[in-house]
């Protein structure tokens, strides 16, 4: 069984940390690293890998710190990001630890927009309603 938390980031977003009954995580979208680690201390949690649905830095910010204080994580992502990370395409699956995820290509916030479904949870971003709305846009 899972467990989802959010932690409040920068100005307006949110970072999401999905858990399991051995106290590992999986760090979504970090934005910055500092919330993350206390985050981490204060639940005594283990993080596995981090998951990044796109380039932009309010997602992206905290990777290089988190990958210096926990160097055995692997992070993933889209080809879109510039971070030496694993690459995800449309209908990969990306096992972490006991965590698995299929991973659904939504281009619309960015070209490269990856969404992460790990059964119950969808991590997005605010992605579909957007994603849509710019392809609805664009078609008119
Ligand atoms: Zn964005």
């Amino acid at each position: 069984m899972y467990q989802l938390n959010s932690i409040k980031s920068l100005k307006d977003n949110y970072i999401w940390i999905l858990s399991n009954s051995y106290n590992q995580a999986v760090i979504i979208d970090p934005g910055e690293a500092g919330p993350v680690i206390n985050y981490i201390n204060q639940y005594k949690l283990f993080p596995l890998g981090i998951l990044l649905t796109h380039h932009h830095i309010d997602h992206t910010g905290g990777v290089c710190e988190l990958k210096a204080q926990y160097q055995h994580i692997d992070i993933y992502g889209p080809s879109e990001i510039d971070l030496p990370i694993n690459y995800l395409i449309n209908q990969d699956k990306v096992c972490i630890g006991n965590f698995s995820f299929d991973v659904i290509a939504i281009p619309g916030h960015t070209l490269g927009h990856l969404a992460y479904y790990c059964y119950l949870y969808l991590f997005s971003f605010r992605l579909v309603a957007e994603g849509f709305l710019r392809v609805l846009i664009n078609k008119c």
